[in-house]
C-alpha cells in the first residue's frame, strides 16, 4: 500500500508540474501576444429599443492566437491579472477602443458611448488616471464619451485607494458604469460609495425573467427604479428575446446590450451597421 502511495504521489507530481509548465507557457504566449497584436477587440451594439438605433458599443477583448483560435476574454482576463499582464493588457485594450472611436468620429459618426471594461488590479497601480487622459488626449475625444465599466465584485473597491483612483479618474469627465450589476453581496453599499453613472443589469436577472419570476422582476423593477431617482443611466444586459425587450421596455429601461438585437462584431461591422443609419 505503501509503494502504491508513493506512485500515486508520484503521479500527482507529474501532472501538477504538467499544469504548471502548461501555466508557464500560457503566460509566456499572453505576453508575446500582447506585443505581437494578437490581442483585438470586438464591439457590441448598445441599442435603444425605442427606434433601434446603435447608440453605443462595448469594447470585448478577444485573443486571435495563432494555432488555438480566437481565445474568449474569460480564459485569459483572469491568468493577465494573476501574472501582472492585466496593466499592458488594459492599457492596450483603452488605447485601442479610443483610437477606434475616434476613427468612427472621423467618419462623420458620432457614436454615443464607448464603454470599456477595467479590471479592479488597473485601480491598484495607480496609473490608470495617467492612461486615461493620455488615451483621450492622443484621440481627440470628448471624455463623456468614454465609458468605463467596472464590477462591484472588485475586490480592490473594498479598499478606498481603489475608490479614491477611480474617483480621480470619473474627475476627468469619463463615465463609470457598474457592471453586472445586482450580483454582488454588496450592490446597496456600492451605489452610495462609489460614484458611477450608469447601472448595468446582469444578464443573470434577465434570463430569469422569462419564467415570470416575481422576486425577479421584483429586483429588476427596483434597480430600473434606482437608476431613475439617482439620476443615472441604466442598460440591460444579455437580452436574447423581444419579449425581454418589451418587458424590459414596459418598466423603463430602454438601453439595451444583448444577441437579440447584435452580438459583438468587428469594427467593420460596426462600420456596417453605421453605414446603414445606424439601425441594427
Ligand atoms: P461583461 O463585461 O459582463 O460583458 C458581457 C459579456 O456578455 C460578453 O462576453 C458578451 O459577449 C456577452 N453577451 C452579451 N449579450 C449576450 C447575450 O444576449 N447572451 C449571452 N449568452 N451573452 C451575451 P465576453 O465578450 O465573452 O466577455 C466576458 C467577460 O470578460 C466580460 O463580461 C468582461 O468581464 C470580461 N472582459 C472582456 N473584455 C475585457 C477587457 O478588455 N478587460 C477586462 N478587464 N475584462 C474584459
Ligand atoms: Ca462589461
Ligand atoms: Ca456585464
Ligand atoms: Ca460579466
Amino acid at each position: 500500500a505503501k509503494q502504491t502511495g508513493g506512485a500515486r504521489t508520484a503521479f500527482f507530481e507529474a501532472e501538477m508540474n504538467q499544469r504548471a509548465e502548461e501555466r508557464v507557457q500560457m503566460e509566456n504566449e499572453l505576453r508575446a501576444a500582447i506585443q505581437e497584436g494578437q490581442i483585438e477587440l470586438h464591439y457590441q451594439p448598445r441599442v435603444d429599443s425605442r427606434d433601434d438605433r446603435i447608440i453605443g458599443v462595448e469594447a470585448l477583448a478577444r485573443w486571435m492566437h495563432p494555432t488555438r483560435g480566437v481565445v474568449p476574454p474569460d480564459e485569459f482576463i483572469g491568468l493577465a491579472e494573476e501574472c501582472g499582464l492585466i496593466e499592458p493588457l488594459g492599457k492596450l485594450v483603452l488605447d485601442k477602443a479610443c483610437r477606434q472611436l475616434a476613427e468612427w468620429q472621423r467618419m462623420g459618426f458620432e457614436l454615443g458611448v464607448m464603454g470599456v471594461n477595467i479590471s479592479g488590479h488597473q485601480l491598484r497601480s495607480g496609473r490608470l488616471r495617467g492612461y486615461v487622459s493620455e488615451a483621450i488626449a492622443a484621440n481627440g475625444i470628448a471624455p463623456g464619451r468614454l465609458e468605463l465599466e467596472v464590477t462591484e465584485t472588485m475586490l480592490v473597491l473594498d479598499s478606498d485607494s481603489g475608490m479614491a483612483q477611480l474617483q480621480s479618474v470619473r474627475e476627468l469627465g469619463v463615465k463609470v458604469a457598474i457592471d453586472d450589476f445586482g450580483t454582488g453581496y454588496s450592490s446597496l453599499a456600492y451605489l452610495t460609495r462609489l460614484p458611477s453613472d450608469t447601472l448595468k443589469i446582469d444578464r443573470a436577472f434577465v434570463v430569469d425573467l422569462q419564467d415570470g419570476d416575481a422576486a425577479v422582476e421584483a429586483v429588476v423593477r427596483s434597480i430600473i427604479a434606482i437608476a431613475r431617482d439617482l439620476g443615472k443611466g441604466v442598460v440591460a444586459e444579455g437580452l436574447e428575446s423581444m419579449e425581454q425587450v418589451r418587458m424590459l421596455g414596459a418598466w423603463g429601461c430602454h438601453v439595451i446590450q444583448g444577441y437579440v438585437y447584435a452580438r459583438p462584431l468587428t469594427a467593420n461591422g460596426i462600420t456596417g451597421i453605421l453605414l446603414n443609419g445606424g439601425i441594427v
